[in-house]
Formats: structure tokens, C-alpha cells, sequence
């Protein structure tokens, strides 16, 4: 299986200080496998994998995993990326009601979606009208009709004798129902071949031409695999489409299917059906969906979990540094980015609990002045950063002009990192130390 060549791929690694080619490559040609396996398409899994090699040769360096591991991680991103990649809402109409036509083979379970979608949307505080077009089937209005009492949303559908047998004519009237009655959304349920045929995309394609919907979303069987690609395209093509609905993700499909179809037709996955029942349904889920078709959810964790234990190691050894007093300058500037890249430190203190009393000082914060600072500190050697003691007249000056500051600049910044080292010393000694006392004593 997949986890057991991926265990051994990981067993031939592990150890490795660094990611070469031959591992890059070893550990692509698994993922390959395991993606063929999900029933990805061949040319979207040679494209996908040309891309994950040039990110993993361009990668930096991990600490906290091995190189597997670190292949694996930009692979799960990629494909995170690829899935979740322009994830959008429903498109609202401008004017209400706002159109979402349903599309797709017979069988991919648009009726039961279209249930789903209307409770989930009446739950949400709209008020959506069930529209029954498929009159191909001898049964077909009556499920809908089922489904939309479970639902408890009304159905708009032909009713025996009035003379409305085309489903063209039943879905303009529909829209016309809805304004009358103040429905703000239509969902319309269209009729579907077990094949794709001219007669059937002809028929949708009338359909989508008489509602305008605002929505056209192609519902798809996971487990049809490799089909997948061949059915997408035919619908883009014969109707068109704006968002993909993926079915029967509660059976044993790898799900590859999602992968080729967003990658073949561009359009994003928006929904996720998995199950019978009206409450089997949410909205689709990139990180979800990306460890299925790797099929290794477990070795997902295990990453996040490698990376957030080797962030709390780090943290935890600058905070003994700070407790020790063995605070450097370097330390100071590589904490300084982390919280810069947080986003504007006003926003940032702003967020903080009693900030209301360093409001004053807050509004006079001036980022330059850390621009400033940073600059310093990048014009200082490794040696001068670690001991700023051995910081003496003339380094000073160097420093001064390397950083197109002056000498009372870093004078300045010398000895406010002074301070503030003997003040974190006595901090820590007030509170028994930083880092190691999260328990509580
Ligand atoms: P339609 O022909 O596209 O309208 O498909 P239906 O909505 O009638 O669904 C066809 C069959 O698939 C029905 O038996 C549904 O109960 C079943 N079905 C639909 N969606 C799901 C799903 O997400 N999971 C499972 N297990 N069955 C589903
Ligand atoms: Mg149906």
C-alpha cells in the first residue's frame, strides 16, 4: 500500500541532514503512485509533480523534519493550494432571486444535493425555492418533492394536468413564481443522462438560457475516478459552469477526482456531499480533501505536530536566553522581524490587554524608528551582535556609517538594550523564570 512504501521511502531518509535531488526524486515518484492511485489524471499529475520538485529543490533547509517529511509537507501545500485556490462563496444575484442551476449525469446526486443546498441556505436565513426539472424520469418529481418536505422547502414543480410537460417552461415559470412570492433564492434541479449525450446537455443548455442562473454547479461522483475529467470537460463545454460539488466522498474514493477537475477546468470545488441524509453536505475543504488523496492523514499530523514541537523548543530556548540574561543582539533583531511580520505593531500592541493605557504612547510610535534600529543592528558583526560590550568608539563609528545613522543612534540603542536585558533578568526572576513554568507550581 501507499503508507507502507511512503514508511519505507521515509525509513530510507531518515537521518538526512539535507534534501538532494535523489531524494527529492525517490519521494516523488511515491507520490506520483499514490496520486495515480487517488485516480488523479495522468497529465495533471505530471504537471502537479514538475511543480512540487521545483519548490522542494528551492526549499530551505527544515530543522524540525526530516527531508521526506519536508517533501511531503510542500506536496500537501501544493495540492492545499491547487484545491482551496480561489474557494468562493455562492454568487449572489444583484436582484434577487438569486439562480443556482444543478448539472451532471444521472445518478451523481443532484436531487439530493438540491435538498442539502436548500436546507443549508434556509438555514443560513434565505428562503430558496426547489425547482423540479427533470421530467425524464417516471419518478423523478416525486423524490424531489420528498426531499424538499424533509427539507421544508417549497418545490415548484408541474402539476399533473396543467399541460406543462417541458422542462424549459417549467423552469422560466419557476423564476416567475419566485418573484411572486418572494423567494430571494431558485434552485433548480435538471435531469441527467448515465451517459454524456447531445439530447441532455441540449436540454440543460435550454434551461440555463431561459433561468440566467447566477450559479451553474456540476455535481460529480467521487467515485467515478478517472471518468471524472471526460464529464467535466463535457459539461464545461455543452453547458458551462461555475462551481463544482463533489458526492459519495462518505465512500471509499481516494478523491482524486476533485484534483483533475479543478486543475482541468479552473473552476472551484465549492461543496462536499457525503452521505444520504440532508445533513451529509458542507462546504468543501482544501486541507481535508488533500490528505485523502494522499491518502495520509496520519503522517499530516504527525508534521504539524514535528513543526510546532520545534516552534515551542525555540521559543522556550529564547525565553532561558532572556532569563539568563544571555540576551544578544541577534536575538533582538530575529525577535523584532517575528513580530514585524505579524503586521503593524501599532495594530498588534493595540490588541493586547491593558493597551488602553499605553494609548498615548502608541499613537507616537513611529516604525521608522525599528526600520532604524534593524538597520543597526544588520551593520554590526556576529561578534559585535552577540557581546555588544566589545561595541567601542570605533566600531561605533563604522557602525554609524555602514547604517547611515550616527554615532548617537547606536549609542542610543546600545544602551536601551542594556536596559532592557536587565530588565527581562529581573522579570524573570520575579516570575521564577520564563518558558519552563507553564504548569504552574
Ligand atoms: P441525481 O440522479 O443526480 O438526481 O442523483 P440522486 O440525488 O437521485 O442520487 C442518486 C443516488 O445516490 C441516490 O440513491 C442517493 O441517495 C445517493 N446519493 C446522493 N448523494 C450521496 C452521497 O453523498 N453519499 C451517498 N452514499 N449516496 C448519495
Ligand atoms: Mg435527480
Amino acid at each position: 500500500t501507499l503508507s507502507d512504501r511512503l514508511t519505507s521511502v521515509l525509513t530510507n531518509l531518515r537521518g538526512k541532514g539535507r534534501l538532494s535531488d535523489a531524494d527529492i526524486d525517490a519521494t516523488a515518484r511515491e507520490i506520483r503512485i499514490a496520486l495515480l492511485e487517488a485516480d488523479v489524471a495522468l497529465p495533471v499529475v505530471r504537471s502537479f509533480i514538475q511543480g512540487v520538485k521545483e519548490r522542494a529543490k528551492g526549499a530551505e533547509v527544515s530543522q524540525a523534519l526530516n527531508p521526506a517529511q519536508q517533501v511531503i509537507k510542500i506536496v500537501n501545500e501544493e495540492l492545499v493550494g491547487i484545491l482551496g485556490g480561489e474557494t468562493r462563496r455562492l454568487d449572489l444575484a444583484k436582484t434577487p432571486p438569486t439562480v443556482i442551476m444543478l448539472a451532471g449525469l444521472q445518478g451523481s446526486g443532484k436531487t439530493t444535493l438540491a435538498g442539502k443546498l436548500a436546507k443549508y441556505l434556509a438555514g443560513q436565513g434565505h428562503t430558496p425555492l426547489l425547482v423540479a426539472c427533470d421530467l425524464q424520469r417516471p419518478n423523478a418529481v416525486n423524490q424531489l418533492q420528498v426531499v424538499g418536505e424533509r427539507a421544508e422547502v417549497p418545490v415548484f414543480a408541474p402539476e399533473p394536468g396543467n399541460g406543462v410537460g417541458d422542462p424549459v417552461e417549467v423552469s422560466r415559470r419557476s423564476i416567475e413564481e419566485a418573484r411572486r412570492s418572494q423567494h430571494d433564492m431558485v434552485i433548480v434541479d435538471t435531469a441527467g443522462r448515465l451517459g454524456i449525450d447531445e439530447e441532455m446537455m441540449r436540454q440543460a443548455a435550454d434551461i440555463r438560457d431561459a433561468v440566467k442562473p447566477d450559479e451553474v454547479l456540476f455535481v460529480l461522483d467521487a467515485m467515478v475516478g478517472q471518468d471524472a475529467v471526460n464529464t467535466a470537460e463535457a459539461f464545461r463545454d455543452g453547458v458551462g459552469f461555475t462551481g463544482v460539488v463533489l458526492t459519495k466522498l462518505d465512500g471509499d474514493a481516494r478523491g482524486g477526482a476533485a484534483l483533475s477537475v479543478r486543475e482541468v477546468t479552473g473552476q472551484p470545488i465549492m461543496f462536499a456531499s457525503n452521505g444520504e441524509k440532508l445533513e451529509d453536505f458542507d462546504v468543501f475543504h482544501p486541507d481535508r480533501m488533500a490528505s485523502r488523496i494522499l491518502g495520509m492523514g496520519d503522517m499530516l499530523t504527525l508534521i504539524e505536530q514535528a513543526e510546532q514541537a520545534f516552534d515551542a523548543d525555540q521559543a522556550e530556548q529564547a525565553a532561558a536566553k532572556l532569563g539568563s540574561g544571555q540576551l544578544t543582539l541577534e536575538d533582538f533583531l530575529e525577535q523584532m522581524q517575528a513580530v514585524r511580520r505579524m503586521g503593524p505593531l501599532q495594530n498588534l500592541l493595540g490588541m493586547l490587554p491593558g493597551a488602553g493605557q499605553m494609548k498615548d504612547q502608541l499613537a507616537n510610535f513611529d516604525e521608522k524608528q525599528l526600520d532604524r534600529v534593524q538597520a543597526i543592528i544588520r551593520g554590526m558583526t556576529p561578534a559585535e551582535r552577540a557581546d555588544p560590550k566589545i561595541i567601542n568608539a570605533s566600531r561605533r563609528q563604522r557602525i554609524a556609517r555602514g547604517s547611515g545613522v550616527t554615532v548617537s543612534d547606536i549609542n542610543d540603542l546600545v544602551s536601551r538594550f542594556f536596559e532592557a536585558r536587565k530588565m527581562m533578568q529581573q522579570m524573570a526572576g520575579q516570575f521564577g523564570g520564563f518558558g519552563g513554568g507553564g504548569g504552574g507550581k
